[in-house]
């Protein structure tokens, strides 16, 4: 069989000739007579995978050096949990700007430790859009305003991001390296590896250092500590090392397209023609408010299940899988991140025009 054009929302599609290096440094890693999965993650040739990995990373953000970039374990979603116990006292004020579906489980878990306040909450609108956040109306003693960049499921983002004293963090799980994030403006970031970045299983936390600096209340256990994984050097235990090296290759590949600022041109050009398409056709539906639309995660309904069913059913034929919307949502969902070829962007819109057509093969 071919391969197909996964339009997943994670994990995703990863460039070929990453996939192809990989391959064929599978048995034997740059001459070490191993393969990296059976490496001691204390032995020389991993400890220049991660340095590689990590330099590679600070050059194609522009992290300046005042932030610590952590590999990390357990998913964005062990962010949710980590976030509050690490940069906010006990039952102290938290600000969370709820906006989607992660949004929602990050503010539920901010709860379990403090005041978490959804200072909006975007479920009024079917959160097909970004509320306003009046940066007065944040409560003053909050120790950080969260927001969700990208919001996978309903493919909205924040084009601009919100004005306010806090310190702000951001999960940016879906849209980090396709398009460009400017990291000053940012106390922290985090995001999951498997949507842009590589195969699950690593999560990549971007950390400014004086926030590593605060005293920690005895009960956040020894793993859940950035300043621990950060004085270890993100190897305080085992860390993720296929998918670090994995990371680390696409990386480099990001580096090659000529940077986040080229594929965010690439990634907006194309996402622009498939709305463009979508909006054009009378069966089809984008989801999402305009001002707001992801270039990563475009959502759209037709007008019935049957048709729906229908026209994933068309795309599964030609190629294309992975595109039913998520189960709350309904309709369908194409996440288009950096790994997915040109030519499956052009194949989906040519597939969505034959619909419309009647051209139903
Ligand atoms: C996928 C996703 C998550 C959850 O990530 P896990 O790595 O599965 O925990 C969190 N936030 C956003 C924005 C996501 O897209």
């Amino acid at each position: 069989m071919e391969r197909v054009y996964n339009f997943s929302a994670g994990p995703s599609m990863m460039p070929l000739e990453i996939l192809e290096t990989a391959q064929k440094e599978m048995l034997n890693y740059s001459g070490t007579g191993s393969s990296i999965m059976e490496m001691s993650h204390r032995s020389k040739p991993f400890q220049a995978v991660v340095d590689n990995a990590e330099a590679t990373l600070r050059r194609i953000m522009e992290i300046p050096d005042d932030y610590t970039v952590l590999f990390l374990q357990g998913g964005a979603s062990t962010q949710f949990s980590m976030v509050p116990m690490n940069l906010a006292q006990r039952g102290q004020t938290t600000a969370y700007a709820v906006t989607g579906v992660f949004g929602k489980k990050a503010w539920e878990e901010a709860g379990r430790w403090g005041n978490a306040v959804a200072v909006i909450n975007g479920k009024d609108n079917e959160f097909t859009a970004i509320p306003k956040l009046d940066a007065d109306s944040l409560p003053r003693d909050a120790a950080y305003l969260h927001i969700t960049g990208n919001n996978t499921v309903y493919g909205t983002t924040w084009n601009t991001l919100p004005q306010t004293e806090l310190p702000l963090v951001a999960d940016w799980s879906s849209a980090i390296l396709g398009k460009v994030i400017d990291v000053r403006k940012h106390a922290l970031i985090y995001a999951g590896a498997q949507k842009n970045m590589g195969p699950a299983g690593l999560t990549i936390v971007i950390i400014k250092k004086e926030l590593l600096d605060r005293q920690l209340d005895n009960v956040v256990p020894t793993m859940l500590r950035y300043n621990i994984h950060a004085e270890k050097g993100s190897m305080y235990n085992t860390p993720p090392c296929y998918s670090i090296y994995m990371a680390g290759l696409m990386f480099d590949w990001v580096n090659r397209q000529g940077g986040v600022a080229a594929l965010e041109a690439r990634n907006a050009e194309r996402a622009g023609r498939l709305y463009a398409a979508l909006e054009e056709c009378k069966l089809f539906h984008p989801l999402a408010a305009e001002k707001d639309r992801s270039i990563m995660n475009v959502t759209f309904k037709l007008d019935t299940e049957e048709m729906t069913a229908d026209f994933l059913k068309m795309a599964q034929n030609r190629g294309m899988i992975s595109l039913k919307g998520y189960r709350t949502v309904g309709g369908c969902r194409a996440s288009i991140y950096n790994g997915m070829p040109n030519e499956g962007v052009q194949l989906l819109i040519d597939t969505v025009h034959d619909f419309e057509m009647g051209k139903r093969d």
